[in-house]
């Protein structure tokens, strides 16, 4: 809980941070933010990662100092572990041997630090950063202003969903207050892609489907379309998105196919629909509006099994609404 993590910060020195495998706005955000905090303190801090920072974060207070490294090769007194699931989702060799502070909100995560501070109803993890400043003391400068403001604006969908509190507007506000220009922010993280995406969305959206209700969609990344547009890995971010602009799709599957027969998997839904759990059929997680998961098989049979499985979802959400609604009665 927070006040462990404030007692370890105060009493040890030399710390690193991670977070986990293809890092994203949140991950980095709040890893930086941690990373300014503690330097506020004159500790002795860096933050450590198995892959590099994707572009849209480059901009970022200190993405310049994050060391890409496939172990944890350096002695610590503690490694604070940033949204993370479990122990094994930063990459890192050697992670669990370290006295690790395990900080997330999601309400599934693994309990595997020697401390734990979970808060699921945190919009995203640099909420709690900005709570941790509050905690120990340190001044919310511009630099922990500028990564806690992107934490807050990617995992909240630009304050979309429905993560989204009067907290997090109350935080983003001190955040704008300090010195974050918004638009410049979103900018930097939204709208600074190269033409490529453009060429490969068109790809990918040839590709939708929805099922015979409407309410379920699926679309394809094929090796061949990413070869075709000669397209980054990071230009994808946010391409499962579109079919939820529809009005009746309730819930949505992007599948990236990243060698033949395995693919990386987006779920987004709206409202009750929980896609976490069907990502946890397959090994992944996530929150109930986004979440992710690895599949294996042939590109038919794969998404056949995904859309049934989304189509069960939406179908226990509208369930589950009917009997809120008549038990509010
Ligand atoms: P994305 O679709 O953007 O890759 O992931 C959406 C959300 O799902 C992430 O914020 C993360 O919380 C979760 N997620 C994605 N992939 C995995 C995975 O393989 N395992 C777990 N536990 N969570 C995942
Ligand atoms: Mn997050």
């Amino acid at each position: 809980m927070l006040s462990q993590v404030v007692e370890v910060i105060e009493s040890k020195r030399r710390f690193a941070i991670t977070s986990h495998i293809r890092p994203d706005g949140d991950s980095l955000g709040s890893s930086l933010g941690l990373y300014w905090l503690l330097r506020a303190l004159d500790k002795d801090v860096e933050v450590i990662m198995r892959d590099p920072v994707p572009p849209a974060y480059r901009q970022l207070p200190g993405a310049d100092t994050v060391r890409v490294t496939p172990s944890v090769d350096r002695p610590y007194h503690a490694v604070f572990v940033i949204e993370c699931s479990d122990i094994t989702r930063p990459g890192l060799i050697d992670l669990e041997q370290q006295f690790v502070v395990n900080i997330d909100h999601h309400s599934t995560t693994a309990l595997f630090g020697k401390i734990n501070w979970i808060d699921s109803t945190a919009s995203a993890v640099g909420e709690m950063i900005y709570n941790l400043c509050k905690a120990t003391g340190v001044r919310v400068t511009k630099e922990i202003a500028e990564c806690v403001y992107t934490a807050l604006i990617t995992d909240t969908g630009s304050f979309h969903y429905s993560n989204t509190t009067e907290r997090t507007f109350k935080v983003a506000s001190e955040l704008v207050r300090t010195g974050v220009r918004p638009a410049k922010t979103a900018e930097a993280v939204f709208a600074s892609y190269p033409w490529s995406r453009i060429q490969l969305l068109g790809e990918v959206l040839t590709t939708a489907r929805r099922d015979i209700t409407g309410q379920v969609a699926c679309m394809r990344l094929t090796r061949k379309m990413q070869e075709l547009t000669s397209a980054p890995d990071e230009v994808t971010d946010g391409f499962v998105n579109y079919p939820l602009t529809v009005g009746e799709v309730e819930a949505t599957a992007l599948l990236k196919e990243c060698e033949p027969g395995i693919y990386r998997t987006s779920l987004r839904s709206k409202g009750d629909v929980n896609v976490a759990r069907v990502a946890e059929k397959f090994g992944g997680g996530g929150h109930r509006n986004a979440a992710g998961c690895t599949l294996k098989g042939d590109w038919d049979e794969v998404e056949r099994e995904i859309i049934g499985l989304l189509q069960d979802a939406v179908k226990r959400a509208n369930g589950a609404k009917d009997i809120t609604e008549d038990g509010g009665q």
